[in-house]
């Protein structure tokens, strides 16, 4: 695959970002463009390695040696048909996958991998540049309906394959707009709101209906779901944030991340927000709680927003930039990463305990104390005397992660059974109420948007069993793969 000697001969490279002064200036994508002839120069890199353990590596199972080698061969088309087969939306996780495709690229194992996300990303815009990516209707509509519920990436993944074989498809979202956490939670810096809706724009020449505005549970029952369809797949999402009850937490100023990301995505896209619901970072010291990708996003957009400090605080230990001894290729790296966001400027802090919100009369909040903590084994830490400290804060994000999804309302009028964690159970993708299905974050808990369309794509061939007895869907049976 690739060029024989490519990856002997040709050093890693990825587009430049713009310089950090000037894209905090705006909510537009950081990457520079990129020749072709070195993005077909990245490809080259992809060796004949043998046994391609990114195929595993990615949830999807994409074929990447197949399509690094058509893009080496400058056989676009060839590529972007390897690509489709097994990922309905490359422009998504072309942009903001975390690619656990490249940590377990065999070449990775004394090398930079390959740039894989890059070269996907690149295939999938050249398709759309040469006018390859066309609405595909179906030339026949077996009369099954489907309820999809929740229009994130799993349930879009959903409604694109079980639209594809011609059954008819409902997307219910509650929201006024369609995406999920593409549309509300990942910023535009990350993935520009034109490139969902162009996606969009063709599910709906496809024939899927979407519409918004609509709580299934609320505005449309359990019941008459159950009755107006043939099956119908949960993809809501696991929205149930987890809180910090520490003292203050009462205080004006302090929030969840995701309340802030929403806002912003929605005055991105153009929406008046309330002057009383305004939440701006700007002239503030900021402090966001949780290191996750979420947690990154909040920094992003702080800075964007003119904040007058941005500090990041986690719990756990820093990790160290190389793999430990416990955690080799071609495991998911448990390494430090930096993400665009925090190159922008942020305050890293590790191994911190959050103790208080501090505020001032009026009920605002104006500072954290926070005390440093030595942790004695995985599982055990000791504060370090002497090292509690209040930080000045005017804005707190609370990134620590979801606890469930929330089960109030539709999981619990469909009467579906939960998991220990309190995602929704599946066998087969089928959960206790005969013809419910879900998929994504409600069922796996929070977790990647590569995993999300993975789930989706699985679960659409379910139904499809489930109401013909038989599917020719494709979708890899990651039931057995461990990363998340
Ligand atoms: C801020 C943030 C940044 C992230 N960044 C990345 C990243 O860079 N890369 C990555 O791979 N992953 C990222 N993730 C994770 C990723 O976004 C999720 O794993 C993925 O979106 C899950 O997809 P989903 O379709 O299961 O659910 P969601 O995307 O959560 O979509 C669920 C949808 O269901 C709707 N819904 C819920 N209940 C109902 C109802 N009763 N009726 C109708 N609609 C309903 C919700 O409004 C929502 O639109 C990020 C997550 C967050 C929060």
């Amino acid at each position: 695959m690739g060029k024989i000697d490519g990856f002997l001969k040709i050093d890693r490279q990825l587009p430049n970002s713009r310089n950090t002064d000037d894209r905090i200036k705006d909510s537009k994508e950081i990457y520079e463009p990129f020749e072709e002839s070195k993005t077909r120069d990245q490809a080259a890199r992809c060796m004949d390695c043998g046994v391609p353990f990114c195929h595993n590596g990615c949830p999807l199972g994409n074929q990447i040696p197949e399509f690094n080698d058509a893009v080496f061969e400058n056989d676009w088309e060839r590529a972007i048909q390897v690509l489709l087969s097994t990922n309905n939306f490359p422009e998504f996780t072309g942009r903001i996958c975390p690619a656990p495709c490249e940590a377990s690229c065999v070449l990775s194992i004394n090398k930079p991998a390959v740039t894989i996300e890059h070269i996907e990303k690149s295939v999938i815009e050249k398709a759309f540049e040469m006018g390859w990516i066309k609405p595909q209707i179906p030339k026949q509509r077996t009369g099954r309906k489907i309820a999809i519920i929740g229009s994130g990436p799993a349930g879009l993944a959903a409604a694109a394959q079980l639209n594809k074989t011609g059954h008819s498809v409902t997307v219910y979202e509650k929201d006024d707009r369609i995406g999920g956490l593409l549309r509300y939670g990942i910023p535009d810096f990350k993935m520009e709101k034109w490139v969902l809706d162009r996606r969009l724009e063709i599910m709906k020449e496809e024939g899927i209906e979407f519409i918004t505005n609509v709580e299934a549970g609320k505005d449309i029952s359990a019941v008459e779901l159950r009755n107006e369809f043939d099956a119908i797949l949960l993809c809501t999402g696991s929205i149930v944030p987890r809180d910090l009850p520490i003292p203050g937490r009462k205080l004006e100023g302090i929030h969840y991340a995701m309340e802030y990301l929403t806002q912003q995505n929605k005055r991105v896209a153009g929406d008046k927000i309330d002057k009383s619901e305004e939440l701006l970072a700007d002239n503030k010291h900021v402090i966001v709680i949780g290191g996750g990708d979420t947690g990154s996003d909040c920094v992003g957009t702080a800075n964007r927003q003119g904040a007058k400090s941005v500090a990041q605080l986690q719990y756990r230990t820093k990790p160290s930039e190389t793999r430990g001894k416990s955690n080799p290729w071609p495991e998911w790296p448990m390494t430090l990463t930096t993400s665009s966001s925090h190159e922008e400027g942020c305050d890293r802090n590790w191994s911190i305990l959050t103790k208080e919100f501090v505020g001032d009369e009026s009920g605002k909040v104006t500072g954290l104390k926070i005390v440093e903590l030595e942790w004695v084994s995985k599982s055990e830490y000791i504060e370090i005397p002497g090292s509690e400290k209040v930080l000045p804060c005017d804005l707190a994000m609370l990134a620590i992660g979801y606890a469930h999804p929330k089960k109030e309302g539709l999981l619990e009028y469909l009467g579906v059974d939960l998991d220990l964690r309190g995602n929704v159970k599946v066998s087969g993708w089928q959960t206790n109420v005969p013809g419910v299905f879900a998929a994504g974050d409600v069922h796996r808990g929070q977790s990647l948007v590569v995993w999300a369309i993975s789930e989706g794509r699985e679960a659409a061939k379910a139904i499809e069993e489930y109401i013909l007895g038989e599917s020719k869907l494709e979708a890899k049976d990651s039931s057995e793969m461990l990363m998340s």
